[in-house]
């Protein structure tokens, strides 16, 4: 019979993380000191924050775009009836903070779109990201950020009573993008036309969910997240899968589907080499940035900001896929609509009666030219660009950039002068010490 080993004996009553503590591998110290990152705020976040409170997880970063609708709420332990039209990530770290047993935790959040609002410089602060999505598109990207900083991430997905949890450890294959076929790919680029705009979403499936799936889901998770924080033996690369009707329970490695292996942005590209602190914020203008980035110590002369690889850029403008007539944006990609890539009123635009014809022809066609910026340099760049801000570029706070320097070599840097206000919390706490 094993031997338990009880620390803790004196005031154990007034310790409210006794029982845990009595864990022989268990260290209360370590799961104090992390930094975890919940993306998502929905059925699963709500579960997996209600754990990482009540398991004495010191700080924590809450990510979603999303507001509260009575809809979530048979789903969502921290949202009350009251909380319908407020900010998901908000009102989760409120209530976060509120749960948690320590007196000093940190919790720190953002309402914004995870894919272009949340600067990859997040990602290479935490210990370990916790994936509660429901959609590929997010689950990609994240899988992408995670892996160029080499920060592990769990992804855990639900479906009517089945529920999965994937371990991702870089630089270790498989990645999420390994375990993924053309189907998915495929359903990811349905979100964006082909010229890379983003199409609007009329009916985004709802899936068919209940609490205790997120419930099951969110603690098996976080069971994984807690021994990896503990430094025990997690199931790096596989997958856990239990379907709930018939109770089959599986742990399976994750295949690798073949077509990885040739993809570009999966882990067989990898990690970045080096990240560099740069005394810059995302609210300087790109000449400000440009002069400090071209500074002996860092990039040198000639260095170039690039956005190649990221799948964003800055457009100016477009022609219109009617008439040609060219319409000035001065908006990254991502913030820019399919549908304003037209003529806006009807009577601007000679072939409007024949758009649907048209618009079929236009994309069998060549796509009209236009005007845009994937690298930026004090050099090539025009100066009405260079007078703007990285953020009106669509860089977000915090962000990790590419700087191509004179040589063509690339080197990442992080938009440091932005942490504290990104990580108002987390920022003051300890440097990760899980992370090799
Ligand atoms: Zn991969
Ligand atoms: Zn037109």
């Amino acid at each position: 019979m094993k031997k338990f080993i009880i620390k803790n004996i004196t005031n154990s009553e007034d310790n409210p993380f006794d029982r845990q503590e009595r864990i022989e591998w268990w260290s209360q110290e370590k799961l104090k000191k992390a930094k975890v990152m919940v993306v998502g705020a929905g059925a699963i976040g709500n579960e997996t924050l209600k754990n990482l409170a009540l398991l004495g997880i010191g700080n924590i970063f809450i990510v979603d775009f999303d507001t509260v609708s009575t809809s979530n709420l048979s789903r969502t332990v921290l949202f009350r009836k009251s909380d319908k039209g407020k900010k998901k990530a908000e009102v989760a770290a409120q209530r976060t903070r509120e749960m948690s047993l320590l007196d000093d935790v940190n919790v720190d959040w953002l309402h914004g779109d995870i894919v272009w609002d949340l600067g990859s410089g997040v990602y290479q602060d935490m210990d370990i990201v916790l994936g509660c999505l429901d959609n590929i598109e997010t689950r990609f990207h994240v899988n992408r950020q995670c892996w160029q900083v080499n920060t592990p991430w769990i992804d855990a997905g639900i479906l009517e009573l089945g529920v999965r949890v994937n371990f991702f450890q870089p630089p270790q294959p498989p990645c999420y993008q390994c375990t993924q076929g053309a189907a998915q790919l495929q359903a990811v680029r349905k979100r964006y036309s082909c010229d890379n705009f983003k199409k609007e979403l009329l009916n985004e499936g709802k899936m068919p969910t209940v609490q205790v799936a997120s419930a099951l889901v969110s603690s098996l998770q976080v069971q994984e997240a807690v021994k990896y924080l503990c430094g025990q033996e997690v199931m790096a690369g596989q997958q856990v899968y239990y379907q709930g009707k018939l109770n089959d329970f599986d742990l399976m490695t994750a295949a690798v589907k073949s077509e990885c292996r040739t993809a570009q942005e999966c882990c067989y590209i990898g990690i970045y080499p080096q990240v560099k602190a740069l005394p810059a914020s995302s609210e300087m203008t790109l000449l400000d940035f440009l002069h400090l980035v071209s500074q002996e110590h860092y990039a040198g002369a000639g260095a170039k900001l690039s956005l190649k690889g990221e799948q964003r850029f800055f457009v100016e403008s477009v022609n219109c896929k009617n008439c040609q007539k060219n319409i000035p944006l001065m908006r990254p990609s991502f913030r820019i609509y399919e549908q304003e890539t037209y003529c806006q009123n009807p009577e601007d635009c000679p072939d409007f009666a024949h758009k649907k014809t048209l618009k079929k022809e236009a994309n069998q066609d060549k796509l009209p030219p236009r005007v845009i910026y994937e690298e930026f340099s004090l050099q090539d760049t025009p100066p009405h660009l260079l007078r703007l801000t990285l953020q009106e570029l669509g860089i977000p706070e915090y962000h990790i950039v590419s700087i191509k320097d004179g040589q063509g070599d690339y080197q990442y840097y992080a938009l440091s002068n932005d942490q504290p206000k990104v990580l108002p919390n987390l920022s003051y706490s300890e440097t990760n010490m899980n992370k090799k």
